[in-house]
């Protein structure tokens, strides 16, 4: 049902975001990868995905930071494609410290990429998915879009921020054939959370194990990370008829974290 489709997911270079890129890939859609890394390696990806999966695989590395990139890599895509039916906004940043000693910058590019880069991809976006009247948006929220942790000021603000930015985008085009919801997923094993082990092993004189168990997963009953490949087929099945009428709300996909 959703293949020859065209969509963006950004931030899709590493992670999360190229996890539901390759997912849907797999469904022959077309895709707009971004994100930053190596170009070598990126190339390497796109022409992989493009090869294995006999899609179109365009790669723009707009910086989800700065909003004249954000407008042009969108309007590009919609010419290159044909058009821009599935939105995924996904691309994202972590910065951890109290607030009182929170620095300034990392706050404001935290709430740029984590917020408001998906008001500038969407209010792009919703024309073209209007004319089709079809459409699918989907934000890579977090459980931190539910529930807070301590020393992630920004980082939850953004997330209960897209949150809110969800409900309202699915309400003004709800009569279009277009949704917009949000995945919140627990911990997944990602560069994003791996960067964060060796300094919470080495601040708490504990091991990188009990860093993965009673810290990182002390919350996510489970005791399992998320996988890429959970989060993309959440994300496939938000795009087929059967969630047609699910607009508007967040899907949880994080071992039961928020049922404490
Ligand atoms: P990651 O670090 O593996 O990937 C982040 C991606 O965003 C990369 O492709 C990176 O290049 C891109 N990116 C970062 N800054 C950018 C910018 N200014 N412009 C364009 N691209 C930029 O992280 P991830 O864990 O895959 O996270 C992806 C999303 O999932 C984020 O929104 C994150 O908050 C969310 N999330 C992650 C977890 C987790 O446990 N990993 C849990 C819940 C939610």
């Amino acid at each position: 049902m959703i293949k020859g489709k065209n969509a963006v997911v950004t931030g899709s270079t590493s992670g999360i975001g190229l996890g539901i890129a390759e997912g849907f890939a797999k469904e022959g859609v077309n895709l707009v990868l971004n994100g930053f890394g190596d170009a070598a390696e990126i190339e390497q990806i796109r022409a992989g995905l493009a090869s294995k999966y006999g899609v179109k695989v365009i790669y723009d590395g707009a910086d989800m930071s700065q909003h004249e990139q954000i407008e042009a890599m969108m309007h590009h895509a919609a010419e290159q494609l044909g058009g821009v039916d599935i939105l995924v906004n996904n691309a994202g940043i972590q910065f951890v410290s109290p607030v009182e000693e929170f620095p300034v910058d990392k706050w404001n590019a935290i709430i740029a990429i984590n917020l408001t880069s998906a008001f500038h991809t969407t209010r792009i976006a919703v024309p073209y998915m209007k004319s089709k009247g079809w459409g699918r948006i989907i934000n890579i929220a977090s459980a931190h879009a539910l529930v807070a942790s301590p020393f992630k000021s920004a980082y939850v603000a953004s997330k209960h921020g897209i949150m809110g930015f969800t409900k309202t985008v699915a309400l003004e085009v709800a009569e279009h054939g277009v949704t917009c919801n949000a995945i919140c997923p627990g911990y997944v094993l990602t560069p994003l959370v791996e960067k964060q082990i060796p300094d919470t092993a080495k601040a708490r004189g504990i091991t990188e194990e009990q860093v993965k168990r009673d810290v990182l997963l002390a919350a996510q009953p489970t005791k399992q990370f998320v996988t890429v490949e959970q989060v993309a087929g959440t994300a496939v099945f938000l795009c087929s008829d059967s969630a047609a009428s699910i607009t508007g709300t967040n899907i949880s996909v994080e071992g039961g974290w928020t049922a404490h």
